[in-house]
């Protein structure tokens, strides 16, 4: 397989897929550019051999061509940041893109506009009449996929290689993250610094295990994590359920939980998962206690009270200090790591004591060894938010991507530059 390192761009054309998938407010002002410094690397890379890049990405999920997602509005940002003016191409199936793509030389970045402005970049139909038949629905799914053939061709008549350093979008079999690599050489592909990062630390966590092995699943329901967690099962000593899944299984389990948040029919699968961990040999770690609420608020009242019996009218919105010592001391004495999820709802000052206090403990276990990665969306805002994303091995900026991952699935942006 060909790596980024080895290659060299020098007076190469490279069509880079990056996640510039960035926040903006009212005035297109940028709120967040992690996701564009972190493809900085690559694309540094790309000019400081010789080599230009063509940059792809998507923003939001317009439905069609919308100012309100326009990629133009990030593109001063992105030429402040490279340190060279980039070029604007709006549109990319007519001439517009071809012609500057072609005109690029050494040194030069050229930014296409949105590709989920095409629905071929997805391969989904739009526009579809409410009352389609299935037959025209049908025709519609074989009409775009079609043309999806022929967006990914033209994509890549633009570069002589191709870079994806998009891994929030690994998981998605779109023209350009997936099918564009088929119209390269298998020199002529290869991951981004970022995406071989990703795949990195994933693969480690998957096949490089040290024991013990830990994972957090936190977050609000059991039917977003069933199928990570049943993949879990058979590769980790110890599964922390922490967050709103916590109340799902306190009440299988015969517990009062109040007015918390449950998933009345996930109740049963909740107690299979519990048998097929101790059939397993997994240690299942599960709340004692927790920090209730009588209403959904920060400034709500609160109490702390045995999981089991949470009163009606409260509701359980983060761990409580008993709980706190049993999953802390499991995580310290763990060698790698899995977070996913907080332990409350950490949006609210007043119920982040849980999610801190593991946070915490994974950067402690970290600094004595453990390989520690934290992904998925509400984790990574967790661990920014109490600032200890340096203290942890690897912050994944995948959501969906890392999950899919993690639960064993094949991406088809990795599969097609790996195969
Ligand atoms: P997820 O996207 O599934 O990882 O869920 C993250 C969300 O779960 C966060 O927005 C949390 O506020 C929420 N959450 C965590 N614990 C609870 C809880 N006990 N009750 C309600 N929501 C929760």
């Amino acid at each position: 397989m060909q790596t980024i390192d080895n290659f060299n761009f020098a007076g190469k054309k490279a069509f880079v897929r990056v996640d510039f998938n960035v926040p903006l407010d009212e005035n297109f002002n940028i709120t967040d550019d992690t996701r564009i410094r972190a493809a900085l690397p690559t694309l540094k890379k790309i000019l400081g051999d010789g080599g230009s890049v063509i940059i792809g990405s998507h923003l939001g999920r317009p439905k069609g061509p919308t100012d309100k997602f326009s990629l133009k509005h990030i593109k001063n940002h992105v030429s402040e940041l490279l340190g060279v003016e980039v070029q604007f191409a709006n549109d990319y199936m007519g001439e517009e893109a071809s012609v500057k793509a072609a005109a690029l030389q050494p040194g030069e970045v050229l930014l296409l506009e949105n590709l989920r402005f095409y629905a071929e970049e997805e391969g989904k139909p739009r526009g579809l009449a409410e009352d389609a038949t299935e037959e025209e629905k049908a025709a519609a799914k074989k009409a775009i996929k079609e043309s999806q053939k022929e967006f990914a061709k033209k994509l890549a008549s633009y570069a002589d290689c191709y870079v994806n350093d998009a891994f929030g979008t690994a998981h998605r079999a779109h023209a350009s993250t997936a099918l564009i690599a088929e119209y390269f050489g298998t020199d002529d592909k290869m991951f981004g610094y970022l995406m071989e990062k990703e795949v990195k630390a994933v693969n480690r966590i998957l096949n490089d295990i040290q024991r013990p092995f830990t994972a957090i699943m936190g977050g609000s329901k059991v039917s977003s994590k069933i199928e990570i967690i049943e993949n879990l099962l058979s590769k980790v000593d110890n599964l922390i359920i922490a967050g709103g899944m916590t109340y799902t299984f306190t009440k299988a389990l015969g517990g009062h939980i109040g007015n918390s948040i449950c998933e009345n029919d996930k109740l049963d699968l909740a107690l299979e998962l519990l048998d097929k961990a101790k059939a397993k040999g997994v240690n299942m770690v599960l709340a004692v206690d927790a920090k209730i609420a009588d209403k959904f608020s920060n400034d709500a009242n609160t109490q702390f009270v045995s999981v089991k019996e949470i009163p009606d009218g409260w509701e359980g919105l983060d761990i409580g200090p008993e709980t706190e010592k049993i999953f802390t001391e499991v995580i310290r004495n763990s060698k790698t790591i899995l977070w996913n999820g907080p332990t409350g709802v950490f949006e609210f000052d007043n119920f982040t004591h849980g999610s801190r206090a593991v946070g915490e403990a994974i950067v402690e276990a970290t600094k004595n060894g453990a390989f520690s990665l934290v992904g998925g969306g509400d984790s990574v805002a967790c661990v920014n938010k109490f600032g200890l994303a340096d203290g942890v091995s690897y912050v994944s900026t995948g959501g969906g991507a890392l999950l899919e991952a993690i639960e064993g699935k094949t991406l088809p942006g990795i599969a097609a530059i790996e195969e």
